[in-house]
């Protein structure tokens, strides 16, 4: 089982909760998210690396909705983060500190004391001013700090190129060089511990062939230093495992975890995961609501109350969301639409070209596989609200984001005396 959506007697169920229910009273447009399939999937890469026990350090980019974050603390999930909003998150979800990782090319001084402070326990250093920054920090805290040194293994993940990060070009992680000095030069760093090797090569990657191919570069590297005395404890083998969002055919757990543990299977490091999409991914949908149906000449616009601004994926990378009706017709009859949102953009598209049933003004639609990078991406654009969250378990649903209102929209704002009227 994939995910707990699917159909009876032509309705759109999420787990035992009618979907068109939840529209009714919580209105559209919403992201709802499945408690059970968001669990499963961490449920089944912990069973998948069962044998080395590894950190799963869900991360929180994709989705950091609390109820979704204390869901996966609950059952055992650390958080990889890349801010200080998402510590800020993560510790009000309940996270251990000792089980949070912190990635990112641009930590400010606020951030790196902030999480120092919270005593987290990793960071992931992506260039020696940072690592000295941190060194600093530290010293000034009076307190060891325990890093990871994220490596650019310099592989072509195979995935869109806003989303590939472990290339040459990219700006994340240190060339293996740069890491190998670092270690020479320890000692510089008292108040630090270089604890680590961390690496992320990408995001949506369905084939094993370039995790293994990154994870072969970093071991041999890994023999080398080891050959010169350095030592690392901690393994952090990023995330990326793609999803299925149309006819990709994803390793799954079990594979991906067939194909990476026995590379490390002799060495004694801790293994650390930071999945979000393979968490996220197929665990949440977008639902929006049809206001008109607009016939060009050309095409078909079905024109529907959630846009780009709610879910930037399609406008951003072009990305596949299968459209489900929450009412299947009986007549099955279908038509080929644009669904677009209202927003001033010729980007504002959530589908495009799709041939879907018959739609009319006021029919609602679920845009699949939008847990991950959904509402995490969302923004005020067009000084639309920010819609609902809502978390079915069984045949439970609550509100876990209210909708905004037009005075979160201006929360924040004033304006000065010496701009006057005339
Ligand atoms: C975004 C990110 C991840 C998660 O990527 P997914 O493709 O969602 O699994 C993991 N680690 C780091 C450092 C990231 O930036």
């Amino acid at each position: 089982m994939m995910h707990d959506f699917h159909y009876e007697e032509g309705e759109l169920y999420c787990e035992q909760v009618r979907v068109s229910d939840i529209a009714e009273r919580v209105g559209t447009p919403f992201y709802l998210y499945s408690y059970q399939t968001f669990t499963e999937h961490l449920l089944k890469l912990q069973k998948a690396f069962r044998a080395a026990k590894p950190l799963i350090c869900f991360s929180m980019k994709a989705n950091s909705n609390l109820a979704v974050l204390r869901a996966l603390v609950g059952k055992g999930a650390g958080l990889d983060i890349v801010s200080g909003g998402e510590l800020f998150r993560a510790r009000k979800a309940g996270c251990a500190p000792s089980k949070i990782v912190y990635a990112g090319v641009g930590k400010t001084d606020a951030e790196i004391e902030a999480a120092i402070r919270t005593g987290i326990l990793l960071f992931n250093v992506e260039s020696i001013q940072e690592l000295d920054r941190i060194g600093r920090l530290a010293r000034k805290l009076n307190r060891k700090v325990k890093v990871s040194l994220r490596v650019n293994p310099n592989v072509d993940p195979d995935t869109h190129e806003h989303i590939a990060t472990g290339g040459a070009e990219s700006k994340f992680g240190l060339d293996f060089d740069t890491v190998r000095l670092i270690f020479m030069r320890q000692e510089k760093y008292p108040n630090l511990a270089i604890s680590g090797i961390h690496v992320h090569i990408g995001s949506q990657i369905v084939k094993g062939t370039p995790f293994v191919k990154a994870f072969r570069k970093v071991l041999i590297f890994l023999t080398h230093l080891e050959q010169e005395g350095y030592r690392i404890q901690y393994l952090n083998l990023g995330g990326g495992l793609g999803i299925i969002y149309s006819d990709e055919r994803p390793q799954t757990a079990e594979q991906f975890a067939k194909q990476v543990l026995p590379l490390f299977q002799k060495k004694k490091y801790k293994l650390i995961l930071e999945p979000g999409r393979f968490i996220a991914g197929n665990s949440g949908v977008f639902v929006s609501r049809v206001i008109y149906i607009k016939p060009t000449k050309v095409k078909n616009f079905a024109i529907i109350d959630g846009g780009m601004n709610d879910l930037i994926r399609p406008a951003l990378y072009d990305s596949f969301h299968d459209v489900w009706p929450l009412r299947q017709t009986r007549s099955g009859e279908k038509q080929t639409y644009d669904v677009v949102g209202p927003i001033c953009e010729s980007g504002d598209f959530l589908a495009k070209n799709r041939k879907i049933q018959k739609l009319q003004s006021g029919d609602l639609l679920a845009f699949a596989s939008a847990g991950a990078y959904g509402f995490s991406m969302a923004s005020n654009y067009n000084a639309r609200p920010r819609p609902a969250e809502v978390m079915v378990r069984g045949g439970r649903f609550a509100i876990v984001r209210r909708r905004e209102i037009y005075s979160d929209l201006v929360r924040g704002e004033r304006i000065p005396s010496w701009v006057r009227y005339k």
